[in-house]
């Protein structure tokens, strides 16, 4: 990932001189701090398992979708380079297979990600099922493996097509299923822009989120660092988003360059389905204009110094009859854990009890004496 960093930052060194020899005509010596990174997300969405174009006999993975949308794709990438930025293009199983199929389509995103666009991983999963998308038909749940349309496992899934060339950070799932190596995980889309305090779905920082609760198993625990996108799909809120960053950049100036992320989402079908693509070249060259430089979600998080984030320890409680027993289980990378307590959840005072516990990978049994309040709230907070 570091040299990957070093090469995006050459080319942002070269923009942020652009900028500044502009201004130093101008006498300005430096521009003020403002956004600086942002990120465009293209989804690659299947024909889904249950779609009627689907052969209803062989329940093969279909792909139409990407055979039908692939040279738009292509062109989304070019109008996106000629303008200086770079993309960030999330691929379901079906267009990773479809892409792998001939030398020529292999050539073609060997270019685009060398150039500087990234290949991410979009899945639909189990709640896609639910909310009525579609499901791409691979799941870690026991409970879907039965079903016809499913083709396979998470780990499976990551073998199909292109995949396995490329080392995937980025992704959009809708359940837990997260395979290992997924560090940034893009979601929202249509939470207006109103202003810094509340910038919706348009600008975002960092923040550790997991699928605790979703799914069971081991993916529940796997922590990754959560963004925001702003969709950017049709004519009408294409108009609405582009006035948004307008106000957006004045809000946004000055702020910490390095902690913000401004981010767009379309779909290829939709830039498919536009036949003028003016709003796209108006979204990239305002972005140029004002010293933002769209990069693959990968490298504008390198700006934000992220190691991978912490999973919150799953815990279980036995009381007995004045004692208590916590167990969770403990990494050995270095953590260390420390039990809290308190009696009232709405203005918590945690206090430590028992000593700090260092992590060695297996399940720790806390017991805590003389646990005889009628009700106490405990946590185990991890520190690295
Ligand atoms: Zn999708």
């Amino acid at each position: 990932m570091r040299s990957g960093t070093t090469r995006k930052m050459t080319s942002l060194a070269a923009l942020l001189l652009r900028v500044l020899l502009a201004s130093t005509a101008f006498g300005v010596l430096s521009a003020p701090a403002a956004l600086r990174h942002g990120s465009f997300i293209v989804h690659c969405e299947p024909l889904l398992p249950n779609d009627p174009a689907r052969d209803p006999v062989t329940h093969l993975m279909d792909l139409q979708r990407p055979a039908m949308y692939w040279d738009a794709l292509a062109e989304l990438v070019g109008l996106a380079e000629s303008n200086g930025h770079f993309l960030t293009i999330m691929f379901t199983p079906q267009w990773s297979v479809y892409a792998s199929l001939v030398p020529a389509r292999r050539l073609q995103v060997a270019e685009w990600t060398h150039a500087g666009h990234e290949l991410a991983l979009h899945h639909h999963g189990e709640e896609a099922l639910i909310f009525g998308s579609g499901w791409d038909g691979f799941s870690n749940l026991p409970s879907l493996q039965s079903n016809t349309n499913f083709f396979g496992d998470i780990p499976f899934m990551m073998t199909q097509g292109i995949y396995t060339n490329y080392t995937i950070r980025s992704a959009t799932t809708e359940d837990g299923d997260w395979p290992d190596g997924i560090l940034y995980y893009l979601n929202g889309g249509g939470t207006t822009y109103t202003n810094a305090d509340h910038p919706g779905d348009l600008i975002s920082t960092a923040s550790a989120t997991s699928m605790v609760g979703l799914v069971t198993g081991s993916e529940q625990r796997m922590a990754v660092w959560g963004l925001k996108m702003r969709l950017f799909t049709h004519e009408i809120c294409q108009t609405q988003v582009l006035a948004e960053v307008q106000a957006a950049l004045t809000d946004f100036t000055p702020c910490d360059s390095n902690r913000w992320l401004i981010a767009f989402v379309t779909h290829v079908k939709n830039f498919y389905d536009e036949k003028e693509h003016g709003h796209y070249e108006e979204l990239f060259q305002q972005m140029t204009a004002n010293g933002i430089q769209l990069m693959a979600v990968t490298n504008a998080a390198a700006f934000m110094n992220l190691d991978r984030p912490v999973a919150p320890p799953v815990m279980s409680c036995t009381p007995g009859e004045t004692n208590l027993w916590i167990t969770w289980e403990t990494t050995n990378e270095g953590q260390t854990y420390q039990v809290q307590t308190t009696t009232n959840l709405l203005s918590p005072n945690w206090t430590n009890i028992l000593s700090t516990v260092t992590g060695d990978g297996s399940n720790h049994l806390a017991q805590i004496s003389d646990a005889t309040n009628a009700s106490s709230f405990y946590r185990v907070i991890v520190q690295e």
